[in-house]
């Protein structure tokens, strides 16, 4: 017999969870809330931290991709395209304002991101990002290829 360290019952040595206070006795650790949890689950029991985001993190392909010129200047009537990069960690969208004269940097941290939408041009795409606090985020001006991957990745992210 082994002792639970939650709730002091006695327990079979065999037991993975306690049958008084159904924790487990033995898994891996949430690194959210620090509670133990099964070695297979996708999310903690607790806290709803998401081990299979964190696995589709660790295995993320950086990737960047820069507007085309020709729309943006024709329908954004802007002299340097947008820019975006996705990482592990966040996506940024650089935009720059009238003549180049200012720039913005938009961070989004994936999991602020809520959703999204990816519309698909007859020459380029835009994808819209909604966050979670923060306004939505918008690239357009996008080669259909460069779209489509960032459209991809946004799926693959998503919960
Ligand atoms: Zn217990
Ligand atoms: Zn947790």
């Amino acid at each position: 017999m082994k002792k639970c360290p939650h709730c002091a019952n006695d327990v079979n040595d065999a037991a993975s969870v306690c049958p008084a206070c159904t924790r487990e006795l033995a898994g891996k650790r949430c690194p959210d809330c620090a509670e133990l949890v099964r070695p297979a689950a996708s999310k903690c029991r607790y806290c709803g931290h998401s081990f299979a985001r964190e696995a589709r993190i660790a295995d993320f392909e950086q990737f960047s991709a820069r507007a085309d010129l020709l729309p943006t200047l024709l329908i954004r009537g802007r002299l340097i395209p947008q820019q975006i990069h996705l990482s592990p960690e966040k996506i940024t969208i650089q935009s720059w304002g009238l003549f180049g004269f200012s720039r913005t940097d938009e961070d989004i941290p994936w999991e602020k991101i809520a959703g999204f939408h990816y519309h698909a041009g007859w020459f380029w795409d835009a994808v819209e990002i909604q966050t979670r606090g923060q306004r939505a985020n918008w690239i357009g001006c996008m080669r259909k290829a460069d779209g489509v991957r960032v459209k991809e990745l946004l799926e693959r992210m998503k919960e």
